[in-house]
């Protein structure tokens, strides 16, 4: 067979690192590589209610098609939950979208062409690297710091190449970092996309995971002229598996979100939609999220305490305040994806850091997630990647 796929599958091959963390779903793995929540936290018997009462209530519409922009009463809450992150929203501010994935696939079909580049920061969240990979864009990383982008190297960067199309960044506690970024960053940030005129698009699945300390401005609530499409999304702070989150931006941008939206999958499930909407009215999911943060800050202390223990001396990693991950850098000679395979001998699994940076490099750095296991796996599988660590270290 000689079938010719599209010219845009050429940059989205599978990657090698995909086939490796096939091997992290084995039931003996220790796995620190998803970016999953805590299962036992789901509230399960919830939501049997609320499926019952939708389903009794609104059966018909709940099984019907239902408008691109999203179920209306759940619009209206997400607008008013964007206070949170400092925003002013009104339900028509929002699109309703399947996770925010789909808002960060939207962003690449709305905004790039062929060969145009989007400014990273470096590491930069997988998921969104290769979603924006869909639309043979290339990429500039712009190199960070524990308080954000390095403002300097981004200037630079923008000044010396013509045709970036869009940034991108997740101010709080960043996918694969765990690092936040400072109010001055934000600020600067959004100086430099007004400058170039540029849209921002801020994703931030995990700023109302914080475990201390104050919540900073979101970048789209410091927004004076609607450039920042801010993507928010249900998977962190509820379930993933329903399959909701959301675009708020400006009329002009979201209606090109929606335009697309209709192409894509014409709505978000009218069903879960309700389920989610009938949740937040049964029961109170800021009480949940308290939950959920209580239970992750524990794990991540406990990781961090146990990485002090028995990680080697030239390990550094991230603290972080908040959200599942923390980040380590090795000695430079080190390869954290031979480690990996050392790491799955011994039943336990990170993420190698190198496929965080889209244009390569940095094989010397893992992720950790400290969301997923239950405390006495942590203390185990660290002690475990310990061992791998110190081997290689003395090697
Ligand atoms: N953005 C970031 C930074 C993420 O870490 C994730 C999930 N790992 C997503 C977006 C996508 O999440 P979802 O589609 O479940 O909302």
């Amino acid at each position: 067979m000689a079938i010719k796929f599209a010219d845009r599958m050429e940059g989205i091959k599978a990657s090698e690192i995909r086939e490796l963390l096939k091997l992290t779903v084995r039931p003996e793995i220790i796995s620190f590589a998803g970016g999953l929540p805590a299962p036992e936290l789901f509230p399960i018997e919830e939501m049997k209610v609320v499926a019952v009462k939708v389903l009794e209530e609104a059966g018909r519409q709940a099984l019907q098609y239902s408008p691109t922009e999203g179920f209306a009463p759940l619009r209206d809450k997400i607008a008013a939950r964007m206070g949170k992150v400092g925003v002013t929203a009104k339900g028509n501010d929002i699109l309703i979208t399947t996770g925010s994935q789909q808002g960060l696939d939207f962003a690449g079909k709305v905004f790039l062409n062929p060969g145009d580049y989007v400014v990273c920061e470096s590491p930069s969240y997988l998921g969104a690297i290769n979603a924006f990979k869909a639309y043979q864009c290339q990429f500039i990383e712009v190199e960070t710091d524990e308080d954000g982008m390095l403002i300097e190297d981004l200037e630079n960067k923008l000044a010396s190449h013509d045709n970036v199309k869009m940034i991108y960044v997740i101010p709080d506690f960043q996918n694969p970092t765990g690092r936040t970024w400072s109010l001055e960053r934000r600020k600067r940030l959004l100086e430099a996309a007004r400058k170039y005129d540029l849209p921002v698009v801020e994703d931030n699945p995990y700023g109302e995971l914080r475990f201390e300390g104050e919540m900073l401005p979101s970048i789209k609530s410091l927004d004076t002229d609607g450039r920042v499409i801010f993507l928010g999304t249900f998977s962190k702070t509820f379930c993933p598996g329903l399959r909701v989150g959301w675009v708020c931006a400006e009329e002009g941008i979201l209606n090109k979100f929606i335009t697309v939206k209709q192409g894509a999958d014409l709505q978000s499930n009218s069903m879960t939609q309700r389920e989610l909407d009938m949740f937040m009215e049964l029961y109170d999911l800021d009480a949940h999220v308290e939950k959920i943060k209580e239970v992750y800050r524990q794990r991540r202390t406990l990781m961090l305490d146990t990485m002090k223990q028995y990680f080697p001396e030239e390990v550094t990693y991230t603290y972080p305040n908040g959200g599942l991950f923390t980040w380590a850098v090795l000695p430079p000679e080190l390869n954290a994806r031979d480690l990996m395979l050392k790491a799955i001998e011994k039943n336990v699994a990170f993420v190698p850091g190198g496929s965080f940076f889209p244009n390569g490099g940095q094989e010397n750095t893992m992720r950790i997630n400290y969301s997923n296991m239950p405390e006495d796996l942590i203390v185990e599988g660290i002690k475990r990647l310990g061992e791998v660590l110190h081997e290689a270290v003395n090697a």
